[in-house]
């Protein structure tokens, strides 16, 4: 939204505890089953909240869905074990976590080691006089507070500093035992109680179910919506005409049984996903639009870097990150560009935007390459969403599962044309000769006709007259009347393969947290006074309407602007209309109309809005008409001040 006053957003420092009781008084959020105790890891939305998720996802299906023509899925929760055994899940989807040698606590091990070394920097800088100490945490699983490590003022040699720094900048790719080593080698105890702790073990994060009243079916609450998508992939090439590439797109919930739920939103055990399956030829992945993208400049951090120990950002157009390799394909590099202008539309700062590949360890061995956008807040850069090559694993675990051929046969347009040798029986004369052993006889000779050295040698036996072959340690003599070995001419007119996958995946939760702090400011002249700039599209309420009073004089009035279908929240409370517009300045509602006894009788309506304040007065028509138009997009606050008159404060009459 432009303003013709400029608006000092960065004027007090941002201040999180203030965000975070505004957040619960106005019921964004809360935890689940609170009057209950609650339960580490579950969340409620409230009102707020419900409504920016779902203008968020409503962005996220025109942005993705509707300009990529993606085929749109909702598929099931609730699903089978064969599924998750055949994709990994069951035997890999898991987090390494610790216990408290002596009371048996469970720590996130990476947690543990992230938290524990980043308090020792920390104290090194206070004791180099460089930094004042502060706390930093490690989560704890199911309290609903993190817990504090002190940092102590020592100072460590700088050859530790240097290490605890490049062990923090390449965390992601240590495996358990690793992480164990580490805890051993640097004494890391639990730092609640300072006993050690035990070597780390891998935890399943997948909630287990079973199907059915006689418990014989066991299944699975899934982890992610991916799944689903690749079971449908024949309903959904057939959808599209049997053309690849396409992408399937799908929002719905998953759910992980975190080790450590952190409080908030950011890692929690029930969420909302949305993620894209985009199937391509493997041998071809470029993208039809990427010349549309290839300009759009990100800011990476890239496997080699975090290898040397460093997390030096670099700014790069997404058409040179390909180029040159440093992101692996088009493809990918087309959603690394469209989450990058996804999240600046919804309002996240690109300056608190980055995408981070995986280090090799941290990926799965299947996949080609892999970055994160990765978002940073008060708890530092946290993954918000991930964009991987997954090649043709997904595929080919539920083919080779199955027996279903989840493959795209193309016709060619130019056959391949190829020379080979090829094996051609007498039927007749073989069954005769064979009996019972013809089974055998002919699997042999189809084997030998794979091999093309044997293949050679046998050709070369028949030609002297015979040859004999040894099956399940019986000799049988094969003649030329019975089998012979014919160069022959081959013409391929279809191809057949199994697509690769790229995968964007996001997570919902995260998102609206980082862009409920992006958001965030207090007021220069005020600093009690909270402000929730959040982008029209996606702020929950758009208008805000203040009747002086109860009155039933207002309702007319009220009716008329709902009829012109703005999205709008009454505030008849009693509250001084200052509070009333503070407390939606709280909840980001970009307008506020003022309806008062002047509005009835002149028809004349106040229009105030959120960031500067500023209060414009006009004809219920004209304010109206306008209101729907800033709404729309299709007007910017200055162009409104150039339409109505600017509100003085003394149109209001009793
Ligand atoms: P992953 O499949 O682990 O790459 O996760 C994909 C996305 O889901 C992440 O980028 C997060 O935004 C989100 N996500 C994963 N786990 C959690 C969690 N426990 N709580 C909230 N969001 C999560």
């Amino acid at each position: 939204m432009s303003s013709s006053i400029a608006v000092n957003k960065t004027a007090h420092p941002f201040n999180k505890q203030q965000l975070e009781s505004v957040l619960t008084q106005r019921f964004f959020y809360a935890p689940a089953f609170e009057i209950y105790g609650g339960v580490a890891g579950l969340y409620d939305y409230g009102p707020p909240g419900s409504a920016l998720q779902a203008n968020i996802i409503a962005e996220w299906r025109k942005h993705f869905i509707i300009e990529d023509s993606m085929l749109e899925l909702d598929t099931t929760v609730m699903t089978p074990a064969p599924v998750f055994e055949a994709s990994g899940h069951v035997a890999r989807f898991a987090d390494w976590m610790v216990k408290d040698a002596k009371t048996g606590e469970v720590l996130r091990a990476d947690h543990l080691v992230k938290g524990v070394l980043e308090a020792r920097l920390v104290g090194d800088r206070e004791a180099r006089g460089e930094k004042s100490v502060a706390d930093t945490s490690v989560d704890d699983g199911e309290k609903k507070k993190k817990k504090k490590v002190k940092a102590i003022a020592t100072r460590l040699p700088d050859e530790t500093v240097h290490l605890y720094e490049s062990i923090l900048a390449q965390l992601d790719n240590y495996s358990g035992p690793e992480l164990g080593l580490l805890c051993k080698e640097h004494k890391i105890t639990n730092p609640d109680t300072g006993n050690e702790v035990s070597e780390p073990q891998a935890f399943n994060l997948m909630f287990g179910s079973s199907i059915g009243p006689t418990g014989q079916h066991p299944g699975y609450l899934r982890p992610e919506t991916a799944q689903g998508h690749f079971l449908n992939f024949s309903r959904l090439l057939d959808f599209n005409y049997n053309r690849i590439p396409f992408a399937s797109a799908q929002i719905g919930r998953s759910f992980r049984n975190e080790i450590s739920p952190r409080a908030g939103l950011l890692r929690v055990r029930e969420f909302t996903m949305a993620e894209i399956e985009h199937f391509v030829d493997p041998l071809d992945k470029s993208h039809e639009k990427f010349h549309l993208i290839k300009d759009v400049t990100i800011c990476v951090l890239p496997r080699e870097t975090q290898a040397e120990g460093k997390t030096d950002l670099t700014s790069i157009k997404v058409g040179e990150a390909v180029s040159t390799g440093i992101i692996a394909n088009e493809t990918l590099g087309y959603f690394v560009a469209r989450i990058h202008q996804f999240l600046l539309k919804i309002g996240i700062d690109e300056n608190r935007l980055r995408f981070r590949q995986h280090m090799s360890n941290e990926m799965a061995h299947y996949a080609t390459d892999c970055w994160d956008a990765e978002i940073y807040s008060s708890v530092g850069w946290i993954e918000c969403i991930g964009c991987a090559d997954r090649a043709a694993y997904d595929l080919t675990v539920h083919m080779q599962k199955t027996g279903k051929p989840l493959v795209v046969r193309q016709s060619l347009k130019d056959p391949i044309i190829s020379e080979k040798d090829v094996v051609e029986f007498n039927n007749k004369i073989m069954g005769k000769t064979f009996g019972k052993d013809l089974k055998f006889v002919t699997e042999a000779v189809k084997d030998i006709e794979a091999d093309e050295p044997r293949l050679a040698r046998f050709k070369n036996e028949l030609a002297q007259g015979s040859t004999t072959l040894k099956v399940n340690g019986q000799e049988f003599k094969l003649t030329t009347d019975m089998v012979s070995v014919k160069h022959t001419v081959i013409k391929q007119t279809t191809r057949e393969f199994t697509p690769n996958v790229i995968e964007p995946s996001f997570g919902l939760g995260r998102i609206l947290y980082m862009l409920l702090e992006h958001s965030w400011w207090t007021r220069e002249d005020d600093q009690q006074r909270g402000v929730l700039s959040l982008p029209m599209a996606v702020a929950p309420i758009k208008v805000l309407i203040v009747p002086l009073s109860a009155k039933e004089e207002f309702q007319p009035l009220v009716q008329e602007l709902r009829a012109e279908g703005v999205l709008c929240r009454v505030d008849d409370s009693t509250a001084s209309i200052g509070k009333r517009y503070a407390r939606n300045d709280e909840l980001g509602t970009p307008f506020g109309i003022t309806v008062d006894f002047a509005s009835i009788k002149n028809r004349t309506l106040t229009l105030r809005e959120r960031d500067t304040t500023r209060q414009l007065i006009g004809t219920v028509e004209d304010v109206t008409s306008i209101v729907c138009a800033l709404i729309k997009g299709d007007m910017t606050w200055s162009q409104a001040e150039g339409r109505l008159d600017v509100y003085d404060g003394v149109q209001a009459v009793e």
